[in-house]
Formats: C-alpha cells, sequence, structure tokens
C-alpha cells in the first residue's frame, strides 16, 4: 500500500533511522513528500498546507516504535489523519420517521448531478426504500428527458411539469405528489450552470427554503481538482449542503477532491460515482479514499 510514497519518502526516512522520536527537524523532508504527494492527487493547496501541518504537530514526539521503520509509523500517522479527516466511517443518507426523506441534489452542470439522482433512487430501492424524482431543471429540457429515461430504466417515477414551469413550483408540487403516494424519499435534480452564477445559487436557495430538505447533497466531479474547495465554500457558504457525492472516480484521478470538500464544508461525503451506468454508486469509505489518495 502506498507505494509511490513510501518510496519517495525512503531518503526522508534514512533521515529518521537511528533516532529514537520524531522531531520538527527530522520529519521536514518526510512532510515535503507528503505534501507533494497530496498536490498530485489534486488536493487544493490551501487544504493540503493545513494538513501537512496537522500531521507535523500529531507526528513530532511521537516514539519512534521498536521494531517498526519509521517511515512506515510516519505513514501509518498521515494515513490515520486522511482517514479520520475524511470521517473515519461511511455516514449513511438520512432517513426521517415521517416520510417523505426530501433529498436536494446541487452542483454544476456536467458533473453527473442527474445521473446521481437516478444512481441513489437506485441504490436506496435495493434497500426497499421507495422513491420519486423530481425534475426540476427546466433550462436544458434535455435533463427532464434524461430524468425520465433514467427513471423508467429503474423503475422510478418522475414528477415533471415540462420545462414552462418555475422550478420552484415543481420542486413543491413534487414534495406534495410524494406525501400523497407514502413514497420513502423524494430526490430532486436541479439546474446546474457551467459555472457559479447568482441566479442558480437564488433559485437553489429557494427551492430549498421551499421544501426544507433533509439532505442537500452537492455532486462534485472529481476530476474538478484544486477547484473542488472553491466550488464547496461557495455551495455550503450560500445554499448550506449536509453532504456530498463525489462522481467519476471510474476515471485515473486519485480522489484529493475527497479531502478538500470534507474539509471546506466539514460535511461528509456518502456517495462515489464510479462509472457512467446507474447501478456505479458506492458507499463513500474515508479508509479506502485515503489509500487512493496516498497512492
Ligand atoms: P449533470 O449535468 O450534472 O446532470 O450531469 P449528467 O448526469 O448528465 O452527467 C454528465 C456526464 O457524466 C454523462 O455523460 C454521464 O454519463 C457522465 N457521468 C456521470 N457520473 C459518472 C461517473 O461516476 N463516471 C463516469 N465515467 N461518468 C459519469
Amino acid at each position: 500500500m502506498f507505494d509511490a510514497l513510501a518510496e519517495r519518502l525512503e531518503d526522508a526516512w534514512k533521515k529518521l533511522r537511528g533516532q529514537d522520536k520524531i522531531s520538527q527537524s527530522n520529519i521536514q523532508e518526510a512532510l515535503k513528500e507528503v505534501r507533494r504527494a497530496l498536490l498530485s492527487a489534486d488536493v487544493n493547496l490551501q487544504v493540503v498546507k493545513d494538513f501537512v501541518a496537522d500531521v507535523e504537530t500529531k507526528a513530532q514526539g511521537a516514539e519512534v516504535l521498536s521494531g517498526v521503520r519509521p517511515d512506515q509509523q510516519f505513514i501509518k500517522i498521515v494515513y490515520d489523519e486522511l482517514v479520520q479527516v475524511m470521517g473515519e466511517t461511511n455516514i449513511p443518507l438520512a432517513q426521517v420517521d415521517t416520510a417523505p426523506t426530501i433529498v436536494l441534489m446541487a452542483g454544476l452542470q456536467g458533473t453527473g448531478k442527474t445521473t446521481a439522482t437516478a444512481k441513489l433512487a437506485l441504490h436506496l430501492q435495493k434497500q426497499n426504500r421507495t422513491c420519486l424524482l423530481v425534475a426540476t431543471d427546466v433550462y436544458r429540457p434535455a435533463a427532464i428527458d434524461q430524468l425520465v429515461t433514467l427513471g423508467q430504466q429503474i423503475n422510478v417515477p418522475v414528477f415533471e411539469l415540462g420545462a414552462d414551469a418555475d422550478p420552484v413550483e415543481i420542486a413543491r408540487q413534487g414534495v406534495a405528489r410524494a406525501k400523497e403516494t407514502g413514497v420513502d424519499t423524494v430526490i430532486i435534480d436541479t439546474a446546474g450552470r457551467l459555472q457559479i452564477d447568482q441566479d442558480m445559487m437564488g433559485e437553489l436557495a429557494r427551492i430549498k427554503q421551499t421544501v426544507q430538505p433533509h439532505e442537500t447533497l452537492l455532486v462534485v466531479d472529481s476530476m474538478t481538482g484544486q477547484e473542488a474547495a472553491n466550488l464547496t465554500r461557495t455551495f455550503h457558504d450560500q445554499i448550506g449542503i449536509t453532504g456530498a457525492i463525489l462522481t467519476k472516480l471510474d476515471g485515473d484521478t486519485r480522489g484529493g477532491a475527497a479531502l478538500s470538500v470534507r474539509r471546506v464544508s466539514g460535511q461528509p461525503i456518502k456517495f462515489v460515482g464510479v462509472g457512467e451506468k446507474v447501478e456505479a454508486l458506492q458507499p463513500f469509505y474515508p479508509d479506502r479514499m485515503a489509500s487512493r489518495i496516498l497512492g
């Protein structure tokens, strides 16, 4: 595990050899390697700086355990810190006692939001939870059709009022429909833009205000890299998210966005998207992601 980082740490750990404590002076090279590893995994620069500072504090003064190579001990400190920052365990989707659980999907266009909406419904269906999907992206009429098609594919009803209706009204009526029909969870797909703009944020805020969701999930493309941090900050400040879905992890990205999203928002990543197919959604596990990030 962590072969790439371990290799790069080789020179650094020679400095730790023969010393019985990890100290500020003997750890600097190793910290530089961690910094390099995280940056090459596309973790946001500020997040990297904060993380490395935390690792330095944790590692300093740690006794070098007999029989354990100090570099391995150091990697364990880094790994444990990564897992801890990303939340340690998987945090499942909320489920309220009085149905329906209301889930609002947010994110930029092209991140995989509509796909994730259907993926989530299929995932919940497998847990015997019934769903209703709500199509509020009236700006891209193909988005409504896309959701309807996905709904048919997984046998989940889709509520829509066409492309001329007001998105806030669609969301309101969609939730009302969910209550009438007694479904367990209603998932509202929303419009995304290529870049954050105030109209989109305003509309999202109004939908949120109207339907009072139990979950507001930010869908983040894991290929976004460095930008994932700014994106998350803006959405969290303006809308308030309760979690995230990281998509396109089937690509070759090392997934540093996971660390950025968690660190910036303090909210858990709940799922990861690992392919275009509607089955390609998995719960997020911090330990697996830590291994992937460290490479
Ligand atoms: P939206 O604009 O955010 O609603 O994005 P879409 O759901 O339409 O997805 C945009 C593109 O990304 C589509 O071609 C999807 O098939 C693709 N996509 C979505 N999620 C994933 C994923 O986890 N992995 C891969 N490889 N492609 C994905």
